[in-house]
């Protein structure tokens, strides 16, 4: 069946089915990362509908908004090869009213590591997702554990703010030499592609390690080495992004976020100390 293109919640209210739903939120540019979205998310439910939005809250006003790839038929060829029911493609006057006021807050989480980097960042993110939610009304969402920080805290937001919605979290996908795949790799050229895989070649040596300094030294010696700067190389707890000393025991996420010329990745490795 065709997959149905909703531009308004209007069209988005016809179009969606009477089964368990799926959402998954994008920006687009979609790649591998966000099939297996997609994969996971039919595991989950009779629908899926697949948000493509690039949300102008979620970007500071020195970030790559305007240049943020849009390759909407390329996109759209994806979801009807997976089998999407229904792609959600608003603009951004149909999501945010001119005279809009409320919005949620990430809270202290929403400062932290990725937050400090980027502020209001996560706020953007929760609002965006939290209006998807009540427009789309699925009974599961699924995100993606690259973005680890976000996802912790739309577990978050679901949990303090009552969201009657699933939270599902999905593998990071990852090129067969280790760089995770993202819709901002393509702004790589072939050399800084190379520098790039310092991220998860970080990552892999700081798992070989058990105690946490052990595991950060070893992980920030691969990325001293290499030709890129470094925002941040954390080890913190996976629920909070509070950062963990050798006192701490449990799961663990390694976090890297570093700048490869003009352009910023992030990547992290879940880990058991
Ligand atoms: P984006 O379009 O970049 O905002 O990402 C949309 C969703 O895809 C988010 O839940 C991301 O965490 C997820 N995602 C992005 N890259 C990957 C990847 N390499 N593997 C798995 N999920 C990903």
């Amino acid at each position: 069946m065709d997959v149905i293109v909703a531009r308004t919640r209007e069209e988005l209210r016809k179009a969606r089915g009477e089964g368990r739903v799926a959402l998954v939120p994008t920006m687009g540019a979609l790649h591998e990362g966000h099939r297996s979205l997609i994969r996971l998310a039919k595991e989950h439910a009779d629908q899926v509908v697949v948000s493509i939005f690039v949300n102008p809250l979620q970007f500071g006003p020195n970030e790559d908004f305007s240049r943020y790839p849009r390759t909407f038929d390329a996109d759209l060829e994806v979801c009807a090869a997976e089998g999407v029911g229904v792609v959600f493609a608003p603009s951004a006057e149909e999501m945010y009213p001119p005279d809009r006021q409320v919005s949620v807050s990430a809270g202290h989480m929403g400062t932290i590591v990725e937050g400090a980097f980027r502020p209001g960042h996560f706020d953007g993110v929760l609002t965006v997702v939290l209006k998807l939610f009540n427009l789309v009304q699925p009974d599961v969402a699924v995100f993606g554990q690259k973005d680890a920080q976000q996802l912790a805290l739309i577990r978050r937001m679901v949990a303090d703010l009552d969201v009657p919605v699933e939270i599902v979290g999905a593998p990071t996908v990852r090129e067969p030499d280790g760089l995770a795949l993202s819709s901002r790799n393509r702004y790589l050229s072939p050399q800084e592609r190379e520098i790039a895989l310092a991220l998860s070649r970080a990552l892999r040596a700081g798992e070989a390690e058990r105690a946490p300094s052990a595991v950060l030294a070893a992980a920030r010696a691969v990325l001293e080495r290499a030709p890129l700067q470094v925002d941040y190389c954390v080890l913190v707890d996976p629920a909070t992004f509070a950062e963990v000393d050798d006192s701490y025991y449990g799961p663990a996420v390694l976090a890297v976020a570093a700048r490869v010329g003009t352009t910023r990745l992030i990547d992290n490795v879940l880990l058991e100390l």
